[in-house]
């Protein structure tokens, strides 16, 4: 049964899943080879999951894509909510929830190699799970993210990403919250909007403009090309996005990853979705958007034992080179 543990020191909870033993060493391990045949994300191969909750229609009767409860959940809705102090200690149940979004019926498909209709049915998916879930009150946040390729965390090659709900704020969106009312509370406007206001500007940073979506790296990344991808329009939560707007995100994705293929030769990445809180109405000064990760470094100790980052990359030149990357259509 998972468990919540909130560290005593610091403001920190931790996962303890006991039921996903089999694979911490998952990232030390290279992806399993495995075809359409004994891959349980393939076609003909449902049985090899939960039944699922989500599926959009393909073609001939099939499914293009399809959500499932995921089989090791880090997280589970079914347990009671309890807490419990031990002295020191703070635990909770692990309610939550872990479902995986099967991106695509064909195996050896990246999210990259989609058309834009497909990424577009993706992130549908996302959206309409998070208002599914949104209805359970004791979930709090809800995070949409994506590992490629066994560097970053996958344990199987079939595109997928994972959808992660949690009964509590954490930490890394919580400081971007409070960063972003504290700018909002000093000068009344978003400070996403006022970023890319500034970089659209400087255009030194700026990866791709299209009509409805920018990609940039940040003025203080974390990590060599990391991207983040917002719409121009302010909007503050991913659920209320329209199709127009899935649309527009979708089709500017799929140029940034198909970039950073050809700029860095299929790397391993990190895709994730920051939005508002779960059931949070929609205010002026948070802005959703998308950050990506390739994984190019190792972080070390460094990183680990001070929570600061050392990225070899400046985001300029990381820019720059993805802006003049060409891709195929
Ligand atoms: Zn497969
Ligand atoms: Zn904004
Ligand atoms: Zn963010």
């Amino acid at each position: 049964m998972p468990e919540l543990r909130k560290d005593p020191v610091v403001d920190r909870w931790v996962i303890i899943a006991p039921e996903r033993a089999d694979r911490p060493n998952a990232l030390l391990r290279p992806l399993p080879e495995s075809d359409g045949e004994t891959c349980p994300f393939c076609p003909g191969n449902e049985v090899m999951t939960p039944p699922e909750v989500l599926v959009h229609p393909g073609k001939a009767g099939g499914w293009s894509v399809r959500v499932v409860p995921n089989r090791y959940p880090a997280l589970r809705t079914e347990i009671q909510m309890s807490r419990a102090g031990n002295g020191l200690f703070d635990s909770t149940a692990g309610v939550g929830a872990h479902e995986v979004v099967i991106e695509t019926a064909e195996h050896r498909k990246s999210l990259a190699d989609l058309p834009a209709a497909q990424i577009e049915s993706v992130l549908t998916a996302w959206q309409e799970r998070m208002i599914d879930l949104s209805r359970d009150l004791r979930l709090k946040a809800l995070f949409a993210f994506k590992n490629q390729g066994a560097p970053a965390g996958a344990t199987l090659p079939h595109a997928h990403s994972q959808l992660v709900a949690l009964p509590f704020v954490p930490p890394a969106l919580a400081d971007e919250l409070r960063g972003a009312r504290r700018h909002y509370d000093d000068k009344e406007r978003c400070i996403f909007c006022d970023i890319l206001a500034q970089e659209l500007r400087d255009k030194e940073r700026v990866v791709l403009e299209t009509e409805g979506a920018v990609a940039l790296s940040p003025y203080a990344a974390r990590s060599p090309f990391e991207t983040w991808l917002f719409l121009r329009e302010h909007r503050s939560s991913f659920e209320s996005a329209t199709g127009q707007e899935l649309r527009s995100v979708a089709d500017a994705l799929r140029t940034v990853l198909r970039k950073i293929d050809v700029a860095l030769d299929r790397p391993a990445y990190n895709l994730l979705l920051h939005t508002m809180p779960l059931r949070e109405s929609r205010n002026d000064w948070y802005h959703w958007h998308l950050e990506l990760k390739p994984v190019l470094t190792l972080q070390a100790g460094f990183e680990w034992a001070s929570g600061c980052y050392i990225n070899p990359t400046p985001p300029e030149e990381a820019a720059g080179f993805l802006r003049q990357t060409e891709t195929a259509p």
